[in-house]
């Protein structure tokens, strides 16, 4: 009998937890042929969570728990859950019900009888976002599909069902400066996608505010693309062929007009502008630093404080 394995990563999502058990144990419920494990990442929260996890886990043997000793973020949750999860095939699912468990039995039946290595979602519709937030979303969209040979595909969700292969493919991407959407495109294999509306989280609200997913953005790019210092470097060259051209302006104009010390105010435009291009390149070098930085302490990607799985 196949094993399914649900991986959810859960921050401060007590009011959800109920709903959505009783929301995919009753899919799981259909699906007579297989087996399921439901594998909780509390990651860090700070109301309930880990006890309604535990509650949980006493009323069905199925549930699995791991407990991060603080907040690493939902992408060291989905590493967890990926690395202990122990099914044939592993699913990654948000705890507020915005990934409808609905679609698990297409999701199993492709991958088993159409020969698909991995099933994704992706929502076609943003209802219930502030529109300002779909438009960056967008924007950002746009612009790391042009810089990054990873496709990232807009409006995919964590939401998918993968089989073994996959699952330790991404597990070999031990890397920790981790941007799943990019990593999920990066690997490959043969993936389809399932495509749903948009829906609004049950209970409780999202963990993302502007300014963090502002942060992520820039955290993917710098993860998925080295564009940025490819254009910082054609910034700099083109100033310096435009410095030239002004450098040959200004020597005729003295010889034929004699009038060497006319516009001081455009060399300070000139100079501002100069600097702010330098200070700019100066940062996006400093982002790819830091996260190589970051990567060369070879911090673990999580810390695990209260767990009910056996170690392998
Ligand atoms: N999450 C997490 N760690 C975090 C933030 C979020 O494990 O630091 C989980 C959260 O509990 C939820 C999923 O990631 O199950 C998606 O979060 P959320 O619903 O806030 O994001 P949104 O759906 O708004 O993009
Ligand atoms: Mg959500």
């Amino acid at each position: 009998m196949d094993k399914i394995s649900i991986a959810v990563p859960c921050y401060n999502e007590e009011p959800a937890l109920e709903p959505f058990f009783a929301a995919v144990t009753d899919v799981a419920g259909q699906m007579h042929d297989v087996e399921f494990e439901f594998l909780f990442i509390d990651d860090g929260s700070r109301d309930g969570t880990l006890e309604k996890i535990l509650e949980l886990s006493r009323r069905d043997s199925r549930v699995k728990y791991i407990s991060f000793s603080r907040n690493f973020g939902k992408e060291a949750g989905i590493y967890a859950g990926l690395e202990n999860a122990s099914g044939d095939y592993v699913v990654i699912m948000d705890a507020d019900l915005q990934d409808p468990p609905a679609l698990l039995p297409e999701m199993y039946r492709l991958i088993r009888e159409e020969g698909y290595d991995c099933v994704g979602s992706r929502r076609v519709t943003r209802k219930g976002e502030p529109p300002i937030r779909s438009f960056f979303a967008r924007l950002f969209y746009k612009l790391i599909n042009k810089m990054s040979d990873a496709e990232i595909v807009d409006g995919a969700r964590d939401f998918q069902m993968m089989n073994r292969p996959v699952v330790e493919a991404i597990l070999s991407m031990g890397e920790y400066n981790r941007f799943s959407k990019g990593i999920f495109g990066w690997i490959g294999f043969k993936k389809k996608w399932l495509e749903y509306e948009n829906v609004e989280r049950v209970a409780g609200e999202t963990k993302w505010s502007f300014w963090k997913l502002f942060l992520y953005a820039i955290d993917g790019i710098v993860a998925f693309s080295t564009t940025p210092l490819v254009i910082s470097s054609v910034f700099g060259l083109i100033c310096c062929a435009l410095a030239l051209a002004m450098i040959l302006v200004v020597i005729v104009r003295t010889l034929v007009f004699g009038d060497p010390t006319s516009g001081w105010p455009s060399l300070v435009c000139i100079m501002l502008l100069l600097s702010g291009i330098q200070m700019l390149g100066i940062g996006i070098v400093g982002q790819y630093l830091s996260k190589t930085y970051l990567e060369t302490k070879h911090r673990p990607i999580y810390l695990v404080r209260q767990t009910n799985i056996e170690k392998k």
